[in-house]
């Protein structure tokens, strides 16, 4: 460790170095392996360069790459196995170490194993992943070694392209881990049946990597420290293979906490900051290399509580870096505040992912575009108006106004941020607090003249003669046309977030999208909420994070304590309810309302509402919804009055967000939008 290093004063330990024996990390922030889609698209590593290039001048000590397969089999579709490879991978690894040549980049090697979606896909013995359709085939002797020469050759191409070192994964359900697991290993040869022969073969792919790229090269083994599976590793065996990995050769121990089968959210907003880190502080005291640890740990404060509190060396901040890339930077500078911070929705990152799209940030659409949305000066600079200050008329303005451009915002409310100042109340969604304070900041860093509590007309702007109108006025909730709706126990999901109204102990939930998800989960809730405590989240999932019972979970029965309310949630499709919500989040949202005794019923006709409540009819069956409170959460329309207004008149106006489309919005459309429209005016 460099004990002369100057200590920062309000982050000592996040940028205090690391001292690695053959080289040092300059500072304990890294940002983690995500998976960008980038390896696969037409000029994907010049895109890839800007990108990593953009993190390491944010300040940041080490980064991971996405995972890349070893062969074929791995299944990732960017594979890493001859000097060609490794030839293209180059322009990555050049192009961060000029930036600093202290900046470590190490690329990781991901087998996906029976998650591969390959006919070629191979594992230890020939059990499906629940996740996948494909079974896998089993792997004879000559293919385990064929596997473990594979990774040993992918290391030394990584080394050739000039990575740092390499980051093995042996966790998430992928090839190495599924070879630790009774379940997935049901071998009876060496690779098979006791502990110490199941981990034998991510011991000898770390052995063999050493071995061939020498003592100078950095060799991280990601280990599932808590896989949250029923019956997955106990803690002894999880400390046995973190010690043997450290006398094999790695030179850092990665803690993730997670089998992609877990029925735990493990990364989901819905998680409590850094809510797994004592588990990798228990595993640190345990061994002598450093250890890093992960989960959503998105603020420079909750880092270096982390650090401070011995429970890592390092702290991985994946998806934190893709909202801002200079996270780091600006903690050291004490701009906090500054900071965009990741709101842990998955929206444009892991869902992207996932759906085989390319990856970026629902708060930062420019992580992964860093060539394509750029936020140039303007050469002739512009008075704008922008009507409307949720995320389409915040980004906007932000962007113009950062650009040089003259921009008044104004909003009918007395606060900024739209719909976000509903979706913060929801229990859970906590972090969209951050968002609205980035932006507020944002605000004042680019002079943006705020005009809160204004409604605006068409002749309010004429008067004023800006040269620019962008109309982001957002929507109007859509209102079902059903006999009784104008009944007075049919209410809003606006009226009932804001409190407005009360609501009754039986409540029909009509419409289930992702508002009414949230209402749900908004009018079910009770106590703090277990996105703010580790208690109440361990209790809700089902965790045991003391006793450390095998897999975290296995015997631990998950506890919720729901609002006493009988609550009908109700969609017209037949399709199962909760399936527009977000890949990586909808089970989690479907899960947590389950917990709280919510029924979820598709296939709806409505017929009427009346003193009696609901009435509808399921499959072709009349039925009864006694309810005392009907809550419409059936959609939302453009709201779009001023833009026509300033059409009446000649003006020309742009429209962005909720009031240009409403169907299939989101903020991460909404934002999107907004800026690279501001980014081209
Ligand atoms: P809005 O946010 O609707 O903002 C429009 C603004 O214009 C308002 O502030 C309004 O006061 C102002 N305005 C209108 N007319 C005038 C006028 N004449 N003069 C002055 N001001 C005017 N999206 C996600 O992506 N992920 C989520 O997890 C998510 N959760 C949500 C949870 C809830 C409970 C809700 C309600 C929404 C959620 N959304 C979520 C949706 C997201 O908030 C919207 O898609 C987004 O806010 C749309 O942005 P917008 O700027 O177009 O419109
Ligand atoms: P939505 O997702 O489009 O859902 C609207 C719901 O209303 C659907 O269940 C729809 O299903 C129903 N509906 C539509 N027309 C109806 C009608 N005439 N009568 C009765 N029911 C009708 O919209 P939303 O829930 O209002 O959300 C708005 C936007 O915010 C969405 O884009 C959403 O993605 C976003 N959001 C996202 C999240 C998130 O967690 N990612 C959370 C909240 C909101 P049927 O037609 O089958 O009944
Ligand atoms: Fe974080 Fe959401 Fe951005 Fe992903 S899309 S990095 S979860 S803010």
């Amino acid at each position: 460790m460099a004990v002369d290093a100057p200590l920062h004063p309000k982050y000592p330990n996040l940028f205090r170095p690391l001292d690695l024996g053959f080289t040092r990390l300059k500072n304990r922030a890294l940002m983690g392996s995500m998976h960008t889609g980038l390896e696969e698209v037409d000029g994907g590593y010049e895109r890839l360069a800007a990108y990593f290039a953009e993190r390491a001048r944010g300040g940041v000590g080490m980064m991971i790459t996405g995972g890349i397969s070893p062969n074929e089999e791995g299944g990732m579709g960017s594979e890493m196995s001859t000097p060609e490879h490794a030839e293209a991978h180059r322009v990555v690894t050049e192009a961060v170490h000029k930036v600093d040549p202290d900046i470590k980049i190490c690329m990781q090697i991901l087998h996906a194993g029976p998650l591969a979606e390959t006919p070629t896909l191979v594992a230890p013995s020939a059990v499906r992943s629940r996740l996948s359709p494909l079974v896998p085939n089993e792997l004879d002797e000559a293919g385990v070694q064929k596997q473990i020469d594979d990774h040993v050759q992918c290391a030394k191409m990584a080394q050739l392209a000039g990575y740092d070192g390499v980051e093995i994964i042996g966790s998430a359900g992928y090839l190495l881990s599924t070879f630790l697991v009774e379940k997935t290993n049901q071998r009876e040869d060496q690779w098979g049946g006791s502990y110490h022969n199941r981990m034998r073969f991510p011991l000898e792919i770390m052995r063999r990597c050493r071995a061939a790229v020498g003592d100078n090269f950095i060799l991280i083994f990601r280990i599932a420290a808590m896989d949250m599976l029923q019956g997955g590793m106990s803690w002894d065996e999880v400390v046995l293979l973190a010690k043997a990995m450290e006398t094999a050769g790695a030179t850092i121990i990665s803690t993730h906490f997670t089998w992609h089968e877990s029925a735990v959210p493990t990364i989901a907003t819905m998680v409590p900051r850094a809510a797994f880190t004592g588990v990798t502080g228990r595993l640190r005291k345990e061994l002598s290399i450093p250890c890093i640890t992960s989960n959503r740990i998105n603020m420079p404060d909750v880092a270096e509580k982390v650090l401070a509190d011995g429970d890592a060396d390092i702290v991985s901040m994946a998806r934190p870096m893709l909202a801002d890339a200079e996270l780091v930077k600006k903690a050291f500078e004490g701009r906090e505040d500054e900071i965009n911070t990741c709101i842990g929705c998955n929206q444009a990152c892991l869902d992207h992912g996932f759906e085989g799209k390319e990856v970026s940030c629902l708060v930062n659409p420019r992580a992964c575009h860093e060539t394509i949305l750029n936020y140039q000066p303007s050469s002739s600079p512009k008075e704008i108006a922008v009507v409307g200050a949720g995320p389409a008329g915040l980004a906007y303005a932000t962007v113009a106004a950062e650009r040089g451009h003259s921009v008044t915002l104004y909003d009918a409310n007395s606060e900024i941020g739209g719909q976000f100042n509903l979706a913060k109340k929801v229990p859970g969604k906590e972090e969209f607090y951050e968002t609205l304070r980035y932006f507020s900041r944002m605000l004042e860093v680019n002079k943006v003249n705020v005009r809160l509590n204004t409604t605006v007309c068409a002749s309010d702007l004429d008067e004023a003669g800006y040269q620019h109108i962008v109309v982001a006025t957002g929507i109007i909730p859509r209102v079902p046309d059903i006999e009784g709706i104008d009944h007075a126990k049919v209410v809003s999901y606006i009226d009932v977030i804001l409190g407005r109204v009360s609501v009754g102990k039986r409540v029909a939930v009509m419409g289930a999208g992702g508002i009414g998800f949230d209402v749900s989960e908004f009018i079910t809730h009770k106590g703090v909420s277990a996105a703010l405590d580790k208690q109440v989240f361990a209790r809700e999932w089902g965790v045991d994070f003391d006793n450390h019972p095998r897999g975290g979970v296995t015997g631990v029965t998950p506890q919720v304590e729901a609002a006493d309310r009988e609550v009908f949630l109700l969609q017209r499709k037949t399709t199962p309810v909760g399936r527009s919500l977000g890949k990586t989040t909808g089970w989690t949202h479907r899960m947590s309302l389950a917990k709280r005794g919510v029924q979820m019923i598709n296939g709806v006709d409505y017929k009427k509402i009346d003193d009696q409540g609901l009435h509808i009819v399921v499959a072709g069956q009349p039925q009864l919804l006694a309810v005392d409170t009907v809550i419409i959460c059936a959609g939302q329309l453009p709201d779009r009055h001023l833009f026509d207004q300033v059409g009446d008149l000649g003006i020309d106006a742009s429209l962005v967000g909720g009031a240009f489309e409403a169907t299939e919005l989101d903020a991460k459309a909404a934002i999107k939008q907004a800026s690279f429209l501001a980014a081209a005016i």
